[in-house]
This record gives structure tokens, C-alpha cells and sequence, in this order.
């Protein structure tokens, strides 16, 4: 077994408490590690099943170094974790992925930058941060267009849309951008022909598997559905694969990284957006993959060997939002749908509580 394996046994530190934490945590239990969930609250979808939970704010500087002290590894399922506290914890125990990668991925500009210095695609994109400056990376850009902040945002939150006749002052205040979320970021709008993901999985030791693309259906700028695999052309499934292996490797992620992307109708890809943790689009994955993405977190962050990421069998993922819960025992009937419940005590509209995997027949080796 090589040194900088973790065996079962250990514990896994996880910053966050939501549904990719509760999986991360109840996969993790399957190969007999110890999870310690870093949350708010005692009832958060991940500390009800975890061994060991801190509740305490991400700036209290005290329970973080206590935390890492007392953990093997860490890892995080949320996006927004303070660099300075990731820092903190990678002085004392591994962070994976790295501080480093966290804080392109919090940041839109440093994300595209980063990407299009790879020679990878995105929608041509401008640093905004006031009204003015928004006027001008208009008549840059051109519309339709979209703003959003920098830091922070996520299911469309901090975005708005530019079109024509679009008061840049109006759009400005609108957006919420300012100091607090690293100002804005205007995208020149993409008209695409449909959105799909990768999840690639990177060792310790460099090694990487990637999930096979597949295609998200947004509801409200909300993921409603995920339909594995992707109905692209092969050219489209080999370019997106390069992408997710390019900045993983680029990035040298150990662990996950998602990446989303837009293609066109020419069979353009451009990157989107990048996640460096399981995915809402890799659900998929728990029920038709012969190794689900938080296993393969898992068998990532503490140097075992990957996982095989190959499918089973074709699947739908349908996200289970707001009241759309109530519907849980029509799928426990069902036998092609495996039902997946969060714990959340309460349902509120937009609120994610679940997700249902339809499964398609086996395929054959
Ligand atoms: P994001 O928060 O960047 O993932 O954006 C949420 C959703 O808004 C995406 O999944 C797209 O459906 C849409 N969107 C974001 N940016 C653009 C863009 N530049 N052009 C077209 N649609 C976009």
C-alpha cells in the first residue's frame, strides 16, 4: 500500500453540511471511514449521518484548527469555504482539492482566465465593477449579454440579464455585485443547443477517470434534470472529456472536478463553469455507474485506487424540488426509479429535498 494511503479506519474532515456532504459521508461509510462534518447545525442533511459533527462558523478560527486536528483529510461539498480557512486546515491535515483550486473556482473571472489560458473555450467575458464600467463591456460585448458577480452566486442568483434597451444602472444595482462579491463579470450570452457536464475523479497519484458527458435540463436556473449519457455527436463527447481532463490536470485537482459546458450548434464546447466536488449532475452516477462519484471521492482523497466510472446502464436524474418531495412514494413503487431523500425537516419552494434515478436496461460489456 503506498504511503499517502489513507486506510479505512481514518477520518474524513467534510466542510458543509448539505446532501453532497450526506452522500460523500454515507459512501464513505460503506468502505469503513469515519466521517467529522464541519456544519451549522445538527439537523443539516450531512451531520445526521455522520460519526462526528463541529457546528461552528467557517470564520471561527479556534473550531477550524480544532477540526483539522482531529481529522485525516478534508474535503469540502460546499463552494463558498473562506481560502483563509482552507489555508488554515491545509497547515495541519491535507485539503483536497487544494486552496488553490478552490479560489479559481470561486471566482468567475479566475475560472475563465484560467480555462481560456489552456487554450479552452468560454463566452468572451469582461471585468465590470460599477455601471460605467458595465456601459462600456456592453458596447464591448454586445447583447444579449449576461451579468453576475464575481463570487457567490449559484442557481442563477446574482444574474441578470442585458438586452438592447437595458439600463446599465438599473442592471448594476439589480445584479447585487460590489465589493462583497469580487464586483461582476459581464458573458456575452450563449445561444446554446444544450448544456452538459463531466465529473472527472484525479488521485493522488495523477491518475484520473471521467464520468461519461451527460446532459442537465434547467428549471427556474435550477438543475431539473440530468439525462445520462448526453445525446452529443462522438467529436463533442472526445472534446468535452479533453476539457475535464485538461483543467483537472491543469489545475492538479486531487479528487473531483465538474465541469459544465455549452454546445452550440456548430459543435462548439464551451466551458461554463467548474465545481471542484461532487456534482448535482453526477447523481446519476450512485445507481448506474459501476463506481458512484462519492465513492470515487472518497477512494480519490484518501490515494486508493479509482473506481471503474464506467455505466451499467442509461439514467435519468430527476431533482426532487420543493414540494415535488410529496411525490416520494410513487417512486419507491416504481422499479425503474431509486429514491434518494435528504433529510430535510423542511420543504420550502426551490429548496433541493431529493433526487429519483430512473434506470434504463443493463448494457452489455
Ligand atoms: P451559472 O450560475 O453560471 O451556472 O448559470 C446558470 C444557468 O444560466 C446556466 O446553466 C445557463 O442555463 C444560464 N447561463 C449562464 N451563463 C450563460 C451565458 N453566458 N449564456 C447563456 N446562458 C447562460
Amino acid at each position: 500500500m503506498p504511503d499517502h494511503t489513507l486506510p479505512p479506519g481514518a477520518t474524513i474532515g467534510i466542510l458543509g453540511g448539505g446532501q453532497l456532504g450526506r452522500m460523500t459521508a454515507l459512501a464513505a461509510a460503506n468502505l469503513g471511514y469515519r466521517c467529522h462534518i464541519f456544519c451549522q447545525s445538527a439537523d443539516e442533511p450531512a451531520a445526521q449521518v455522520a460519526a462526528q459533527t463541529t457546528l461552528s462558523a467557517f470564520t471561527d478560527s479556534d473550531a477550524i484548527s480544532a477540526f483539522a486536528q482531529a481529522v485525516d483529510v478534508a474535503t469540502l461539498e460546499f463552494e463558498n469555504v473562506p481560502i483563509v480557512t482552507l489555508e488554515r486546515i491545509s497547515g495541519i491535515t491535507p485539503v483536497y482539492p487544494a486552496p488553490s483550486v478552490q479560489a479559481v473556482a470561486q471566482n468567475r473571472l479566475k475560472e475563465k482566465t484560467f480555462a481560456n489560458e489552456l487554450g479552452i473555450a468560454t463566452a468572451p467575458f469582461r471585468a465590470v465593477s460599477s455601471a460605467a464600467d458595465l456601459r462600456s463591456a456592453i458596447a464591448e460585448i454586445g447583447t444579449p449579454s449576461v451579468l453576475k458577480t464575481v463570487r457567490m452566486g449559484y442557481d442563477g442568483k446574482g444574474q441578470v440579464a442585458i438586452r438592447t434597451d437595458t439600463d446599465p444602472e438599473v442592471a448594476w444595482a439589480e445584479s447585487g455585485a460590489g465589493p462583497d462579491t469580487g464586483g461582476g463579470i459581464l458573458e456575452g450570452f450563449v445561444d446554446f443547443d444544450c448544456e452538459i457536464s463531466v465529473i472527472v475523479a484525479r488521485g493522488t497519484d495523477g491518475d484520473s477517470e471521467a464520468y461519461f458527458p451527460v446532459e442537465n435540463r434547467h428549471a427556474n436556473h435550477i438543475l431539473d434534470e440530468t439525462i445520462a449519457p448526453a445525446d452529443v455527436s462522438a467529436t463533442t463527447i472526445q472534446r468535452a472529456n479533453e476539457i475535464a481532463i485538461g483543467l483537472a490536470e491543469g489545475l492538479d485537482v486531487v479528487g473531483l472536478l465538474a465541469i459544465e459546458m455549452f454546445v452550440t450548434s456548430s459543435g462548439e464546447v464551451l466551458v461554463n463553469e467548474i465545481a471542484p466536488r461532487p456534482h448535482n449532475s453526477g447523481h446519476w452516477t450512485m445507481d448506474a455507474c459501476r463506481t458512484g462519484q462519492f465513492e470515487q471521492l472518497v477512494r480519490a482523497i484518501c490515494g486508493l485506487p479509482l473506481g471503474d466510472a464506467s455505466r451499467r446502464c442509461d439514467a435519468v436524474m430527476k431533482n426532487l424540488i420543493g414540494d415535488a418531495v410529496d411525490s416520494w412514494a410513487d417512486y419507491l413503487a416504481d422499479p425503474r426509479a431509486r429514491l434518494h431523500l435528504y433529510g430535510k425537516s423542511e420543504t420550502r419552494p426551490g429548496r433541493k429535498m431529493g433526487h429519483v434515478n430512473f434506470l434504463g436496461r443493463p448494457l452489455r460489456d
